[in-house]
């Protein structure tokens, strides 16, 4: 048997899953643009850590990058006997830094982030893009340890990862923007159990695949890539719909066979929004509590400022009074309603290589009207970035945060249930909203967008627009987020429409 840390570690989580990779890997789930931008970042931020151990040698592995704001990084697996025969080569021959270090040991293959000599041992470093520890990581490095341990003289373990406290002023400080945390106790602690896992992972992969139910190990500590083949028996909706209900308790109706809303017992204790959304399921019709709705439009005062930031984030700051995964803001849409129902569109994309902020502020004092609502759905997240923009422009701190002072969160006659739509199928994401109100209603729909068709697409796509060197490819992605942007506030006017027509108050768009 080969098995590598990745498929230990796969392993740890479930073993079916394992059994699938080796058995059935084009059951797997497409990796989407979240995923695709994590690998990105992981590379990027394995070759920055790099500085803190200079002069080493690399092993390389990467075949292919395109060079793309989502650029593939693949492993060559026909070149790794080579990568082994190198690593062999540069101990051999006294050298005291390796990255991507490669070992195969009775059948066990790792490849170690950085490898460096301390004195007459080794210690290993193994490099994340996350701000903190993970106890999966102690598996994970206690597999490299107990490969390398029966070749090499082993001194310490360390897992190297960002400092979320860093803030960038001037050149980048990879001593500040990286902790070194110490493992090695920990990983001397899950040594001993090392072969019997392994010992049961062969004899697992051996036989049948096994007989494992979902459960909670599917999302955690990563979300297994073949949730999609193993949740295909559960309808839709079904008891893992019901809105914030804690996934034990999903788990516990699931484990008695109830997976359908007709299946749920009357004793069955349910907030009163899951209790909607299973009436609204069988009478196939939408809640509607007109008091609840006049309430919530008699808190707006025109004109309407629909607003909608971008945001992206980054693990390593490009600009001053940055940190790692700081959510900046690089866009914004705004649609304006004045009473006679006259709406104007505004908005601001920045460029693509410089700091965002100050341009935005300028724009977006200009733009947003000076008096009336401001309309967001969802509104921690605007003014929380608003609150961040003040920090980061003092002298302009007032002016921004009295924004936040005129705020008015669409998402509140949805979730205070004013209205209820069974197609929300608990979730009041603008995302699962706005279909539900306006359905086959094409210019209300996301999915025919461009390349960008929500926030995570917007934010990813845009933290690497920057890197992307074909210029026709950037301004096409601009326009992508542009007609995205637009769309989310666009939406917000017709949905305030569609409560007004609801009370009786309907309200024709000039
Ligand atoms: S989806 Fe769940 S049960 Fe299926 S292989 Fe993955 S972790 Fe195992």
């Amino acid at each position: 048997m080969t098995l590598s840390k990745s498929q230990y570690t796969r392993a740890l989580q479930c073993h079916k899953s394992l059994w699938l990779y080796k058995n059935t890997p084009s059951t797997q789930d497409t990796p989407d643009t979240k995923t695709q931008s994590n690998y990105d970042t992981g590379y990027m931020v394995g070759e920055l850590a790099r500085q803190l151990y200079p002069d080493g040698v690399a092993i390389e592995f990467l075949t292919e990058s395109d060079g793309s704001a989502t650029a593939s990084l693949h492993k060559d697996s026909s070149n790794f006997a080579g990568m082994i025969t190198k690593t062999t080569e540069l101990i051999k021959s006294g050298k005291e830094i390796i990255y991507e270090a490669t070992f195969k040991i009775d059948g066990l293959f790792v490849m170690v982030d950085m490898l460096v000599k301390n004195g007459d041992v080794w210690d290993i470093y193994e490099v994340k893009s996350a701000t903190t520890v993970k106890s999966q990581y102690i598996d994970d490095v206690a597999f490299q340890w107990f490969v390398l341990s029966k070749v090499l003289p082993l001194g310490g373990a360390f897992v190297v990862h960002i400092d979320s406290d860093y803030t960038r002023d001037g050149r980048l400080d990879v001593r500040e923007l990286f902790n070194i945390a110490n493992i090695t106790a920990l990983v001397a602690f899950k040594l001993p159990q090392i072969p019997q896992t392994i010992g049961d992972i062969a004899s697992m992969l051996s036989g049948d695949m096994p007989h494992i139910d979902i459960g909670g190990h599917c999302s955690s500590p990563y979300r297994c890539d073949f949730y999609t083949t193993c949740h295909r028996h559960i309808p839709s909706p079904s008891v893992f719909d019901l809105y914030r209900m804690r996934s034990k308790d999903k788990f516990d109706l699931y484990s008695r066979g109830i997976l359908s809303y007709s299946d749920i017992p009357d004793d069955t204790r349910l907030s009163e929004i899951q209790k909607l959304q299973i009436s609204t399921t069988m009478t196939k019709k939408p809640h509607i509590d007109i008091s609840k709705i006049r309430q919530f439009i008699g808190d707006i005062e025109f004109p309407i400022n629909f607003f909608d930031f971008e945001t992206f984030q980054e693990a390593v700051p490009r600009f001053d009074d940055q940190r790692p995964y700081m959510q900046m803001p690089f866009q914004y849409s705004l649609h304006i309603l004045q009473e006679d129902g006259s709406c104007e569109h505004k908005e601001f994309l920045c460029g693509e290589y410089s700091d965002p902020r100050s341009e935005l502020i300028d724009n977006m004092l200009l733009d947003i009207s000076s008096s009336g609502t401001i309309v967001a759905y969802n509104q921690g997240f605007e003014k929380r970035i608003i609150r961040e923009l003040a920090k980061h422009d003092k002298a302009r701190a007032t002016q921004l945060l009295s924004l936040n002072d005129r705020f008015v969160d669409l998402i509140k006659p949805f979730r205070s249930r004013g209205y209820y739509h069974p197609a929300f199928n608990g979730s009041f994401s603008i995302k699962s909203v706005l279909p539900a109100m306006f359905p086959d209603d094409d210019e209300l729909d996301y999915k025919k967008l461009g390349s960008i068709q929500n926030g995570g697409d917007a934010m990813d796509i845009f933290a690497k627009l920057h890197l992307l060197k074909d210029k026709n490819k950037r301004k096409a992605i601009r326009l992508d987020l542009i007609a995205y942007c637009k769309l989310d506030t666009w939406a917000m006017v017709k949905i305030y429409q569609k409560l007004l027509q609801i009370i009786g108050r309907p309200m024709r768009l000039l």
